[in-house]
């Protein structure tokens, strides 16, 4: 089996060390003998090649890089992304990314972001004097069916951790939350929720980056795209992740959500 990991506009878009959520699903796919590409998804890709990747991963940016992304992320290529999260092919977009897969985003400075319009959000940069959001984050995820696709892969309560960096507030519409916030500001500091889900689109704030610290949705990530691909549910090769598990302990210690764990 193979999986092509589409990795949107890298150079521009990984400010905040999303690059491991990619190098995290490449090793747990080679761990298990499952041939991985990865697909550079950007300014110097074919629209083609948005259609030819199994998961997609986007990562956060600055406001100027953002502006630069979606001057690109246009026509046949936003079409194409739209069409296959659409369609269930499953990705991860952190932060920066997720704001352009929403309606708009207002930055600190300059014009309105018009964003894909995948996602029922608006994101609006409060200006520069405003404190970012920045810290630990952690969030129980909400979405009944992700909880139960999760539940096989990961003995513990569905809890993610990251860490979150940014300007930018997001509010939902219709798009349904990813998580319900523990620690942290989520999407916006005021209604409590962070992130969205979008079929098999995991929208987040959590940098850190999210897939290592939280290997059980690497491992979503992974299946759903060889389901999709292959129309056949895959039971993942069991890893060893005795050092994420340490240091997810150590986090819920630090964030004092220990007892929350099984194992403490
Ligand atoms: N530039 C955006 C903001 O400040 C996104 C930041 C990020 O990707 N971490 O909200």
């Amino acid at each position: 089996m193979e999986l092509r990991i589409g990795w949107l506009y890298p150079t521009l878009m990984s400010t905040y060390g999303d690059r491991g959520n990619v190098i995290c699903l490449q090793q747990r796919c080679q761990w298990r003998n499952i041939d991985v590409a990865v697909v550079r998804l950007d300014q110097n890709a074919t629209p083609e090649q948005f259609d030819q990747v199994d998961v997609i991963v986007g990562g956060g940016a600055q406001d100027r890089q953002q502006e630069i992304v979606m001057r690109d992320l246009q026509g046949e290529k936003a079409a194409k992304l739209r069409s296959q999260l659409d369609h269930g092919i499953p990705g991860v977009f952190t932060c920066g990314s997720p704001q352009l897969l929403g309606k708009y985003y207002e930055p600190g400075i300059g014009q309105r972001i018009d964003g894909l319009g995948l996602l029922d959000l608006v994101t609006k940069h409060p200006g520069l004097n405003t404190p970012r959001c920045i810290g630990n984050v952690a969030f129980e995820l909400v979405s009944p069916e992700l909880v139960a696709a999760l539940e096989p892969l990961w003995p513990e309560p569905p809890i993610v951790v990251g860490f979150e960096n940014h300007g930018g507030r997001t509010y939902l519409g219709e798009t349904q939350p990813l998580g319900k916030v523990m620690i942290g500001y989520g999407n916006n500091g005021e209604d409590g929720w962070e992130g969205a889900l979008h079929r098999h689109a995991i929208a987040t704030y959590s940098h850190g980056p999210l897939l290592p610290k939280n290997p059980f949705l690497a491992d979503w990530l992974i299946q759903t795209a060889l389901l999709q691909k292959y129309n056949r549910q895959v039971t993942l090769q069991k890893l060893d992740d005795s050092l994420a598990i340490q240091a997810r302990a150590a986090l819920f210690k630090r964030l004092e959500l220990s007892s929350l764990l099984k194992t403490a």
